[in-house]
């Protein structure tokens, strides 16, 4: 078996007295696709932001690919804003609300990281863009405004963005939960297209049925610590525990 992708060690965070992530330990295999459930507050979006880095943990170890990192020793801590910015890129991230700049075209969206972050030249980040911008099925909105976009349309350019950097892994938060509903679906058909080539990817949803579909594996997050995890046949169809019973029923 090689190495996980990711993996997490004993990662903690709090904010002031509140704990919000205790001894969090995890591992996802590459091209395996984890879809993370729990109610709000379980700190399923401050998981995501600490293995971006947006947020600092306070403690434990994080390693995605070659780059690893020990937040007990301070190393991770002291990264520059240099390697914070091209370790963030390996790992891509979306949120729910897309974030576009809204003074730039679709395609110079999709350009802006590689182009600024990592010096691609511009016409080889056109030609990316433009990729990336068919792979999404948005090649014909290249130059169109993120406020001419419908919001369906705008995830995707800002899944296409996060691809933009190459990253090795992909995390998506919540990513269809601002969308009306007659738009949530074109958004998980990119996210399963992804999951099919081998993209290794946490999800973060309320999309119990799609994350039955596409997940290898379900984690169920409450009150910062990982209260079950499994195949997700297992853990949507037959949870163990009683606190992930009762999240679920909710959805039935
Ligand atoms: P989830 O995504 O599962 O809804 P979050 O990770 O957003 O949960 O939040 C977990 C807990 O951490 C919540 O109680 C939230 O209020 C708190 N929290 C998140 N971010 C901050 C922050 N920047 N400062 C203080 N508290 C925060
Ligand atoms: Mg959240």
């Amino acid at each position: 078996m090689s190495a996980p992708m990711i993996e997490i060690n004993n990662l903690s965070k709090r904010f002031g007295d509140h704990v919000v992530l205790k001894d969090i330990s995890l591992r996802v295999r590459k091209g395996a696709v984890v879809a993370m459930i729990g109610p709000s507050g379980s700190g399923k979006s401050t998981l995501l932001r600490c293995i971006n880095l947006l947020t600092m943990p306070d403690g434990g170890r994080i390693r995605v690919g070659e780059r690893s990192m020990d937040f007990d020793s301070g190393e991770g801590r002291r990264m520059h804003e240099k390697d914070l910015a091209s370790y963030r890129a390996t790992t891509g991230m979306v949120f729910q609300h897309f974030n576009l700049f809204p003074h730039m075209t679709t395609v110079q969206n999709v350009m802006e990281g590689p182009v600024t972050v990592q010096k691609v030249p511009k016409a080889r980040a056109h030609a990316l863009a433009m990729e990336l911008l068919t792979r999404v099925g948005l090649a014909e909105k290249a130059n169109a405004y993120p406020d001419m976009l419908s919001g369906g349309q705008k995830q995707r350019v800002a899944i296409a963005r996060a691809l933009a950097l190459r990253p090795s892994v992909m995390l998506f938060d919540e990513a269809t939960s601002a969308l009306d509903p007659e738009l949530v679906g074109e958004v998980l058909a990119v996210i399963k297209a992804l999951a099919e080539d081998g993209m290794t990817m946490i999800l973060v949803t309320h999309e119990i049925a799609f994350a039955r579909e596409v997940a290898d594996e379900v984690i169920f997050m409450r009150d910062g610590v990982v209260v079950e995890s499994g195949p997700a046949g297992q853990v949507i169809d037959n949870p163990a525990q009683a606190a992930t019973q009762s999240f679920l029923a909710r959805f039935n």
